[in-house]
């Protein structure tokens, strides 16, 4: 698989003396993988989330790992997302989540993806293109039971359901329209604290439950029935789906206190480019918000918010250096960074600052991180920019 679309201009070649970088361990994301798989009855069937770029770790890359676990299908957001899968050689289902703009179905039938369906409308578009080109087109109806966003609300059964059963009857066997493969919902806490995850899953899971009993006598085969993420996978398992869509747990984002972290996956790196010895009193980056109280010793480092580093860790994140904390002081510019290396005094220029790394080494964490920037663990990692090289170590 190359990670190159065709018409892309060759790439400088990436220097090993980059400013700044992600480094993604292939073998944590393994191991991470297997946590949930444990979590589950064997047989469940995986659709790893690889929306957003695979949540920032470079999506190619990442499904070449994947694919080892022989997943059913792949989870992306948007028909983009999907044909740059089929670029790569993807072969598996892929299922589009979002609901699309008017006018994506030609794509979709092109590319072989399947759409998750919302409304009686998408289905129709989807139809006309899927008889026009004589294909019989796999499709997913999200049933909402609570998310909001998207899905066939639960609680319109009545409404809507009359109407895509007279749609799949009339396309099994005919020339071209949908086959209805699957079926779903997705859970609005399942990461929140264990008794509100716990009391929601019943409730939404109840309302699913209703809906999919009638419109599994719709169909002759057996669906493909999946509701938990990462955080229901571990905390319910399937709860009682025939697959399940984990994503940020493989990537090294946490789901919830009781639930043991995951190793962590994805280290962001900066080198120092300066060291500075100032006096009392000297300041830092805009707007001077920050003012040496005794003599100290800073570092500039090569990474800012232009590279995703979160603008709100200004005056208040660390990062570590030759094991050590070094409290970032000032606020955060585009390109560059400063810490107080102080503490850490032998710090030179070229030496690697860690931004987001590993507990077992006391860096910060991806979490640690989001809980500082007073966001969570996907917003950082899809924040990060296309400027950092990402890195992928290794497999063991
Ligand atoms: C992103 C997404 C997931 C994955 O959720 P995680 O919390 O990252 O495990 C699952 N299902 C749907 C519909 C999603 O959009």
């Amino acid at each position: 698989m190359s990670t190159q679309p065709p018409s892309s201009p060759a790439p400088h070649p990436a220097r090993s003396d980059a400013r700044a970088w992600i480094e993604v361990d292939a073998g944590a994301l393994g191991r991470n993988l297997d946590r949930i798989r444990a979590a589950l009855p064997t047989g469940t069937g995986l659709i790893p989330m690889v929306k957003a770029d695979g949540y920032g770790l470079g999506v190619a890359p990442l499904v070449e790992r994947l694919e080892s676990a022989e997943p059913r299908a792949y989870g992306v957001a948007t028909v983009d997302e999907g044909m740059e899968l089929r670029d790569f050689g993807v072969r598996r289902p892929i299922l589009v989540f979002s609901p699309v703009p008017p006018g994506d179905e030609d794509a979709v039938v092109e590319a072989e993806l399947t759409l998750c369906l919302s409304d009686r409308a998408a289905l129709g578009r989807l139809r006309e293109v899927a008889r026009r080109e004589r294909r019989l087109v796999p499709v997913h109806l999200e049933i909402d039971t609570g998310m909001g966003r998207a899905g066939f609300r639960s609680d319109a059964l009545d409404d809507w359901g009359p109407a895509v059963r007279e749609a799949v009857a009339a396309d099994s066997g005919a020339d071209g329209g949908v086959a209805l493969e699957g079926l779903f919902t997705h859970f609005h806490s399942a990461d929140e604290s264990p008794e509100r995850a716990q009391e929601t899953i019943a409730a939404q899971r109840e309302r699913f439950g209703r809906v999919s009993a009638a419109i599994e006598e719709w169909v002759p085969g057996p669906l493909l029935v999946h509701l938990s993420n990462s955080a229901a996978s571990l905390r319910t398992g399937a709860a009682g789906g025939t697959a399940v869509r984990p994503g940020i747990f493989l990537y090294g984002g946490g789901v919830g206190e009781e639930v043991e972290p995951p190793e962590d996956v994805v280290s962001v790196r900066a080198r120092v480019i300066r060291v500075v010895d100032v006096p009392a009193g000297a300041t830092v980056g805009y707007g001077a918000t920050y003012r040496a109280g005794a003599p100290e010793r800073w570092a500039t480092l090569a990474i800012g918010y232009g590279d995703g580093l979160p603008r709100a860790l200004s005056n208040r994140g660390r990062v570590v250096l030759q094991e050590r904390s070094a409290p970032i002081v000032g606020r955060i510019s585009m390109d560059m960074t400063v810490v107080d290396i102080t503490g850490v005094p032998s710090t030179r220029p070229g030496d690697v600052a860690t931004i987001v790394g590993r507990r077992d080494r006391g860096e910060p964490t991806l979490d640690e991180v989001a809980t500082g920037a007073g966001t969570i663990s996907y917003e950082i990692l899809t924040g990060l920019s296309p400027r950092l090289p990402r890195r992928w170590l290794r497999d063991p």
